[in-house]
């Protein structure tokens, strides 16, 4: 840290990047071209927001804690950083992307506290996200690259694999980051799928049915979805109910989500309306 660099806030999840070396291959895994439009989370102090703009002319970036984002702009100007003090659970990355003109390429050294959360939020901004390479907690990489009947296999997992190819890229050390976390990271990269394996799951009850599958995962399918689907449904799938929960791929999730969606709308359907009553 120089004399001038804001302490870190525990509240905020602050673990500055200080590796040079770590720094330059998450560059390199980058390979930035002079016409990417990169949207940084959590610039912090701005190591990494600093190697970027050695390969790109102008960055965007969002950033919480209004200390660093004086820092930061008495360090750049607008025309080279275009930063905004804001959550970034409420930046609208669609109308941001729709403005800009094209994709953008998602990067940050998310704070651990929200990083699952800012993950999915990004997630849901899939269309306007040409790519995503952020640095996590191991045991969260872990899970995301699961295979199924394996510990680390479940609801992460499968939730993700509806939206984006995720890919562990290289471990990153404690001794990366002021102060030092006490968590091991990896930096890894999530390519959105431009048609979505399973249309519809992410707004329909594919996170239901996955909640519901993992909530009980070493019982059988048939116990776990009683309340969403009954085991003829299931069997007639062409999955056994018998089976447990986590050795199914995401993809009988997908068929089992438009099964549940399915039956809600011929229920939905058979409900008397209320001028029948
Ligand atoms: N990118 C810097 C680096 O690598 O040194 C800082 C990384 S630090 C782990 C996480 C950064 O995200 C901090 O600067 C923190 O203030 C910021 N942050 C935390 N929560 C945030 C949120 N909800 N929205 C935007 N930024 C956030």
């Amino acid at each position: 840290m120089t004399t001038d660099e804001p302490p870190a806030r525990k509240r905020y999840g602050q673990h500055f990047l200080h590796d040079p070396g770590v720094l330059e291959r998450m560059v390199a895994s980058l390979d930035p071209a002079p016409g990417d439009c990169f949207l940084e989370i959590g610039p912090g102090t701005g190591a990494l927001t600093h190697m970027l703009l050695a390969r790109v002319p102008h960055l965007h970036a969002v950033e919480i804690d209004r200390r660093l984002v004086a820092h930061l702009r008495l360090r750049y100007g607008p025309d080279r950083l275009s930063l905004l003090e804001s959550d970034a659970l409420r930046l609208d990355i669609t109308a941001l992307a729709a403005t800009l003109g094209q994709r953008l390429r998602v990067v940050g050294n998310l704070p651990y506290n929200v990083s699952t959360p800012l993950l999915f939020h990004c997630l849901r901004h899939a269309g306007a996200v040409r790519d995503l390479h952020v640095l996590l907690q191991r045991e969260v990489v872990l899970r995301m690259v699961a295979r199924p009947s394996t510990p680390d296999y479940g609801r992460l997992t499968v939730t993700l694999a509806a939206r984006a190819s995720a890919d562990s890229l290289f471990e990153v050390g404690p001794g990366a980051f002021r102060p030092p976390p006490q968590v091991r990271s990896r930096w890894v990269r999530l390519l959105p799928f431009e048609t979505e394996p399973f249309p519809g799951a992410w707004d329909t009850a594919f996170p239901e049915t996955v909640a519901a599958a993992f909530q009980k995962r070493r019982k059988t399918l048939a116990n776990a979805l009683l309340p969403l689907l009954p085991s003829e449904e299931i069997r007639s799938l062409g999955i056994d109910p018998q089976r447990r929960a986590e050795t199914l791929g995401p993809d009988d999730y997908g068929r089992l989500a438009r099964a549940v969606s399915r039956i809600r709308a011929a229920a939905g359907a058979k409900t008397p309306g209320p001028e029948s009553s």
